[in-house]
């Protein structure tokens, strides 16, 4: 599949949202995730901040589904909680794709439509898979799988370097 505007800002604003949600909800660094996914007027005051705080928790259950359906299901509830009005958009020079929400929505009723909407179609064009969620015990992150096998178990290398050291360590091999 291809990663590409049109189908990699839902689902990329939803993992780093997620991840954000998962450690200390911090309101500039939300309004930092939104602009940098091109989210028009970013800002949020006190009760748009707890309100996307709370979506965000709800956009971890895809991510950490242990299997397709578990994922679509996660996904329909993020559908239904989302008041979508799908649109298709040419802007920038990109080819036609899928805008969620209109643009006078307020913020966080945008944001709840282009992560539930991406996260969909994102899903019809992954087969249900390339949600994941970090395999460090302890690590709050969860990703899009962009690689090319689809098979990415770690937020990073450093997770990834920390488990393979874990293993060598475990009991009955010798340090080294
Ligand atoms: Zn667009
Ligand atoms: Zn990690």
């Amino acid at each position: 599949m291809q990663f590409n505007h049109g189908n990699m800002v839902g689902p990329t604003l939803a993992a780093e949202l997620a991840s954000l949600g998962a450690r200390e909800w911090d309101t500039d660094m939300a309004v930092g995730v939104l602009r940098a996914h091109g989210v028009r007027r970013p800002d949020l005051d006190d009760a748009r901040s707890t309100r996307l705080q709370e979506w965000a928790l709800w956009l971890r259950a895809p991510f950490s589904a242990p299997d397709v359906d578990s994922t679509c299901d996660a996904i329909n509830e993020l559908l239904d909680s989302a008041a979508s009005r799908p649109s298709l958009s040419t802007h920038d020079g990109h080819k036609p794709h899928l805008h969620f929400a209109a643009d006078g929505d307020d913020v966080v009723e945008r944001v709840r439509a282009i992560t539930a909407g991406g996260l969909a179609i994102f899903a019809v064009e992954s087969e249900g898979g390339r949600l994941g969620a970090c395999l460090r015990s302890g690590c709050p992150e969860v990703f899009v799988d962009t690689s090319r096998n689809g098979k990415r178990r770690y937020c990073s290398a450093r997770c990834g370097n920390h488990d393979a050291v874990q293993r060598h360590r475990a009991p009955g091999r010798r340090p080294g």
